[in-house]
């Protein structure tokens, strides 16, 4: 589809959501960050790993180092008196010859000498002077008990591909290859404004028609969540003038401006017009309830969402929407797709077929473990507190008419996502 055809379009979630996916590039500008400022950012390069780990084969319990007869992986060990005759310890490995029927003492992670074969763990062991046995009853096989070299992360082979988002464990790896640095995308600045003349900030005395302003702060705060630099452009009126020239501010400042606001077609709504003059729209209808106004664009040096409004949808539009457009501007190679479960339906749902809807819910568990689906009493978008009570989406398709109790339905936990 190009431009003009999706802006008339009215397009599916899925659409959408492969629109802005295809429609953004990442960021250009690339850092190198010690290991520990690493958490959360996004590999500019893969990383491969310049050892073996463990670098040699090394012992997973306490014990006792055996050099058998026998080798073949699996087989039973047959002696069960060996000679004792020396120590490897972490960190300090065992030098010394070896011959059958001797053996070492042996801790764990310490370095298994080439010529054993298998690990006596010290519980199966009985030691008389400078005898280890095998105690009676107890079996020992060739390979148990070692730690192979190269069985967690192999020399020359990739550890992480470009656009891995690292987390702690991610950190661990690379520690583990004895890398200190690496290179990762410039986080995303992201510029953000809210539009309307009834507009208040919180803390101002509120005159006839106004209300306190609230977007800007969700927006903001699920930017930070999202690992991105943010730019508070404040609240504008509904004047194209000024509107544009915020656009314009936060396209110098920020890689994506969002605003709140105006977006529909209405008398007051100048988003669309402002981002033509000054940009470009990419499609600004999506089948979708709540957030069915909605702007994807550029502007000269960056990118732009419109989102509707109303409190619920920004914060829905942008979790499902914009977000995907956030992790491609970090570089990430994946959009992390929503994890869906299924849930029995606690209550009956209305729903006209026609548009894709995320009703806010609560899901729980009942006494038999099962999942259970209940969705708020009040689904309107102008209406924060019910997203505030809720714990996941109840998700029903485009084509999905009303629904009955005890029908199983999809949802998608919100998790840490608001
Ligand atoms: P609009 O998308 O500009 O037509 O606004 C839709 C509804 O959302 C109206 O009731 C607005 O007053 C309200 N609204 C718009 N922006 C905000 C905001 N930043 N904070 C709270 N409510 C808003
Ligand atoms: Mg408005």
């Amino acid at each position: 589809m190009d431009t003009k055809t999706v802006s008339q379009t009215m397009l599916s979630v899925a659409q959408a959501k492969q629109l802005v996916w295809q429609g953004i590039e990442p960021v250009q500008s690339i850092e190198l960050v010690d290991l520990d400022h690493a958490l959360d950012r996004v590999l500019a390069e893969a990383v491969v790993s310049p050892i073996n780990v463990p670098l040699q084969n090394n012992s997973a319990m306490d014990g006792y180092a055996l050099v058998t007869e026998e080798s073949s992986l699996g087989a039973v060990i047959q002696q069960s008196k060996f000679h004792l005759v020396g120590t490897s310890y972490a960190g300090i490995p065992f030098y010394g010859q070896l011959k059958p029927g001797d053996c070492i003492r042996i801790t764990t992670g310490a370095v298994v000498p080439k010529d054993a074969t298998s690990i006596l763990i010290q519980e199966n062991a009985r030691i008389e002077e400078e005898f280890v046995y095998i105690r009676p009853g107890e079996l020992c096989r060739v390979g148990e008990f070692i730690r192979l070299a190269g069985e967690d992360l192999q020399k020359d082979k990739q550890v992480f591909a470009a656009g891995r988002r690292l987390n702690s464990v991610d950190l661990g790896l690379l520690s583990s290859i004895g890398i200190t640095q690496v290179k990762v995308f410039a986080k995303p600045r992201v510029a953000v404004l809210s539009t309307g003349d009834e507009l208040k900030q919180a803390g101002a005395e509120l005159s006839d028609g106004e209300i306190y302003e609230s977007n800007r702060i969700v927006l903001l705060s699920m930017l930070k969540k999202a690992h991105c630099d943010v730019i508070d452009l404040g609240i504008i009126p509904d004047d194209k003038l000024k509107i544009r020239d915020a656009f314009l501010q936060g396209d110098q400042l920020a890689d994506l401006v969002i605003c709140s606001g105006g977006v529909s077609v209405g008398d007051a709504d100048f988003t669309r017009e402002v981002v033509q003059q000054v940009g470009q729209i990419g499609f600004w209808k999506v089948a979708a309830k709540p957030g069915k106004p909605f702007a994807f664009g550029t502007l000269p040096n960056s990118y732009f969402f419109g989102l509707p409004g109303n409190p619920v949808s920004t914060a829905v539009t942008f979790d499902l929407l914009v977000r995907i457009g956030l992790n491609k501007l970090a570089g990430q190679s994946e959009h992390s797709p929503a994890v869906v479960f299924y849930a029995e339906l606690e209550s009956p749902i209305k729903k006209q077929p026609g548009r894709a809807e995320f009703q806010r819910a609560i899901a729980y568990s009942d006494e038999q473990g099962l999942l259970k689906v209940r969705p708020l009493g009040n689904q309107s978008s102008g209406v924060l507190s019910s997203m505030s009570q809720a714990n996941c989406y109840l998700c029903l398709s485009a084509e999905q008419g009303d629904m009955q109790v005890s029908e199983r339905v999809e949802i998608q936990f919100f998790n840490q996502r608001f």
